[in-house]
Formats: structure tokens, C-alpha cells, sequence
């Protein structure tokens, strides 16, 4: 660890916190965070040449494993020819034909940088669509870190205990409504006190910033329900979900059509990328087609449009997602019977490749008040453990994880050997 001691403490000097992304300094967990200098399929590696089983995987994005061979190749052709030219390519075409056949929703696309740029622009397209500022979240997801969606937001903020960020007015925060996850009521409730106001209902369909809660029975065909009957638009944030839970998505594994869906992470296959798109007739208010302005300067990127590319053709090996959903299924059901057989109450969600550890007695978890009340202590001295004999687990127990292509059955078994050492430490 003496290598990254030394750069953490030389980043607090001129990055906040030591890092460029709250989460990535372990205020949650406490301690150093390791400074990775490379990765490898399911693998990253420190500073100090410590190799790790990674279940970060860059927070979603490299659903294929580390440094894979496909997308280093097309990164490294693309570069050669020129990285950023400011004018439309024909791998922007391919880009929105290829989005379009995996996620037939997404009729037109634009494409951006981040995720946070895809549901901020969405909100935006909404809004102008529907004449109407309010918008309508739930509790304990996140969508990035746009003023209207950072109130009562997951992830990084949920960790820090801050529901909403100082320096988002008060007046604006207002028209963002937050209602409860896995609960219509609350959304019903919320639509009948603003009928006429309400532009749009955005949620991750599998939730995946209070750790990893999947929607229950009903939920999601529920919020289709309501926004049509009141004319709202539906927005499903699959900046996580997208590629992972399914090739199409959460809305071809739960069957449901939103007006309008958001895209990062996999879809850039490792390069800072993200997208919005859906129906026609909605995005053609987008400009300069619209009024609803949204613009970017390395907007379709060549080398980033190269790596998603290449990501997206992966994707479409077969019989891959069985594959990942039968490994993440492995692990979690493995962690629990371990932690039970230890004395260890556990719940464990997942959804594809994403999972989520929850150390608690409920029997399910299903919303944030249940994802955030279970016992902290016991999750960081396992992570601590797990950290300490090789394993890289998102570093807070408001964080979900996942699995790649490259989490062979072997190290899944690995990393149930080592949780096995582990948790029999925790439990004395
Ligand atoms: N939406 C969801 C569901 C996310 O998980 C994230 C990031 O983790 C975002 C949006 C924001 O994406 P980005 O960090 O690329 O801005």
C-alpha cells in the first residue's frame, strides 16, 4: 500500500478528497484507496503490483472484462486517423443503427458524454415536450449529477449523507418530486396532488444506487400506466441497466416501453460516453430538428463511438447473457449461503450481471429505507477482508457490483473461498 499512501496523500493536495469521483475515496469504508495503474480482464492492479478480483468493473462500464482485446484494437485504429474532428462520421451512423436494433425504443438517438448528460438533456427534451416543469424521481436512485436530479440522490451522496448538494436553489430543486421505489402508491399519490404538472417519471428500472434492487411484480408496468393516463413521459434511466441486464436492456427483460431511455458505461465499452434517445416524435424536438437545445463539442467522439462500437458488436455473442447471469447468481446465492452458515444474516439481490449484499434479516429488500438500514459495521469489516486477500468490491454498502464475461467460474470460486475466510472473521 506504500505507493498509493503516497499518491493519496499527494492528491488531497490538488484534487478534492484525493479523487476525481467522490465515491473512489473511501469515506464509506475508510482507509486508502488503492491506485490502479492496469487492468486486465477480471482484474485490476495497484500501484504496489497487488492483483485484485474486480467486482467495480469502472462502475459498470466494462461488461466484457478489462482491457479487452476487440476494443483496445478499435481504439488504437480510430486514434490513428484523428481524435476529435467536430463534424458528423460515419461511426456516429453505425453508432445510432446499432443502438436502435438492440433497444428498438431508441427510434432517434443523440449521442454525449456522460450519463449525467444523457438524463439531464432527457429532462430537459421532456420538459419542452410536455410544456411542464415537474419531474418525478425515487428515492435513493441516481441519475447523475444534474442540479434537477441531485435532490434526495443515491450513490456518492447517499454514501455521504448529503440528500441534496448545497448550491442547487432551493426554487428549482422544488419541481423535482420524489416518491418512493417499488411503491405506486406513492407515485399515484404525487400525480393526483400535480395532475397537470408532472413532465416525466425517470427511474433506474432495476435500481442500482442503493446497492442492487430489482422492481417488484408490476412496478414498472405500473409507471407506464400512470404516466399515460396522465401524459407524462416515461424515462427509463439505463445508464447502468443498459447492455448489462439484458442485450436490450431492463426494457426487453421486463418487457416494458419507455418514451425515452438514457445510455452510458457499457455503451462506450470503457470511454467516457453516453446517449438519449426514443420516440420519434419526441426527439424531433431535439435541435437543431427542435427548439429543446442540447449540443456538445466531442459529442460522437470518433475513438469513444470506436470503442462502443466494438463493445456493442461483442455484445452480441451468443449465449453471453445467460452466461453472466448464471455466474452473478452463482456468487451472490454463494456469498449468502456462506454468511448463513457463519451466522451471518444476508439478503442478496440481482438482476444480470449486477448484484447487491445487503447484511440484514429482511428477507427481501425492495426499497432505499430497507437498503439503507442494514448493518455498515459488518459490511466493512468484510470489505476490509475481501480487500485485503484480493478482492475488489465497491467501496460503500449503498454500492451494487458487477460481474463480467471475463468471472470465470474458477474465480467466482476463488472469490467464495476467500469470503468463506472472511466472514467467518466477521461473525467472531
Ligand atoms: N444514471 C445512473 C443509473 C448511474 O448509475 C449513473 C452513474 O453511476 C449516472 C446516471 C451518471 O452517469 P455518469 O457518471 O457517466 O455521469
Amino acid at each position: 500500500m506504500q505507493k498509493s499512501k503516497s499518491l493519496f496523500a499527494r492528491a488531497k493536495k490538488h484534487i478534492p478528497g484525493g479523487v476525481n469521483s467522490p465515491v473512489r475515496a473511501f469515506k464509506a469504508v475508510g482507509g486508502t484507496p488503492p491506485f490502479i495503474s492496469k487492468a486486465d480482464g477480471p482484474y485490476i492492479f495497484d500501484v504496489d503490483g497487488k492483483r485484485y478480483i474486480d467486482y467495480v468493473q469502472s462502475w459498470g462500464p466494462m461488461v466484457l472484462g478489462h482491457n479487452h482485446p476487440v476494443i483496445r484494437q478499435a481504439v488504437i485504429d480510430a486514434a490513428a486517423n484523428g481524435l476529435s474532428f467536430g463534424a458528423p462520421t460515419e461511426a456516429e451512423v453505425l453508432m445510432a443503427e446499432k443502438v436502435n436494433e438492440l433497444v428498438p425504443s431508441m427510434e432517434v438517438l443523440r449521442m454525449v458524454n456522460s450519463g449525467t448528460e444523457a438524463t439531464m438533456s432527457a429532462i430537459r427534451l421532456a420538459r419542452g415536450f410536455t410544456s411542464r416543469d415537474k419531474i418525478l424521481k425515487f428515492e435513493g436512485c441516481y441519475h447523475g449529477h444534474a442540479d434537477a436530479l441531485l435532490v434526495k440522490a443515491g450513490s456518492g451522496a447517499l454514501t455521504f449523507g448529503v440528500p441534496s448538494s448545497p448550491g442547487i436553489p432551493a426554487d428549482y430543486a422544488k419541481h423535482t418530486l420524489t416518491a418512493d421505489f417499488n411503491n405506486l402508491d406513492s407515485v399515484t399519490r404525487a400525480f393526483e396532488q400535480y395532475p397537470d404538472d408532472i413532465a416525466c417519471i425517470i427511474v433506474e428500472p432495476v435500481a442500482g444506487n442503493m446497492n442492487c434492487i430489482p422492481p417488484v411484480d408490476g412496478f414498472l408496468q405500473g409507471l407506464r400506466d400512470i404516466c399515460d393516463q396522465y401524459g407524462a413521459l416515461l424515462i427509463f434511466d439505463e445508464v447502468m441497466t443498459g447492455f448489462r441486464v439484458a442485450r436490450g436492456g431492463a426494457q426487453e427483460k421486463y418487457n416494458i416501453k419507455p418514451d425515452l431511455t438514457c445510455l452510458g458505461k457499457v455503451i462506450g465499452g470503457g470511454m467516457p460516453v453516453g446517449a438519449f434517445g426514443g420516440k420519434t416524435e419526441i426527439m424531433r424536438h431535439i435541435s437543431p430538428d427542435g427548439p429543446v437545445y442540447q449540443a456538445g463539442t466531442l459529442s460522437g467522439n470518433p475513438v469513444a463511438m470506436a470503442a462502443g462500437l466494438a463493445s456493442l458488436g461483442e455484445i452480441e455473442k451468443e449465449g453471453l447473457y445467460e452466461q453472466l447471469t448464471k455466474t452473478t447468481q452463482t456468487l451472490a446465492e454463494g456469498i449468502k449461503k456462506i454468511a448463513n452458515k457463519h451466522g451471518i444474516p444476508m439478503s442478496v439481490n440481482y438482476a444480470g450481471s449486477m448484484f447487491g449484499l445487503f447484511f440484514t434479516d429482511a428477507e427481501r429488500v425492495i426499497n432505499y429505507q430497507q437498503a439503507t438500514s442494514c448493518n455498515i459495521e459488518q459490511f466493512n469489516h468484510f470489505y476490509h477482508g475481501m480487500l485485503e486477500n484480493g478482492v475488489y468490491f465497491a467501496p460503500a454498502s449503498y454500492e451494487g457490483g458487477f460481474v463480467s464475461a471475463a468471472h470465470t467460474d474458477e474465480i467466482v470460486q476463488q472469490t467464495l473461498t476467500i469470503a468463506d475466510k472472511v466472514l467467518a472473521n466477521v461473525a467472531a
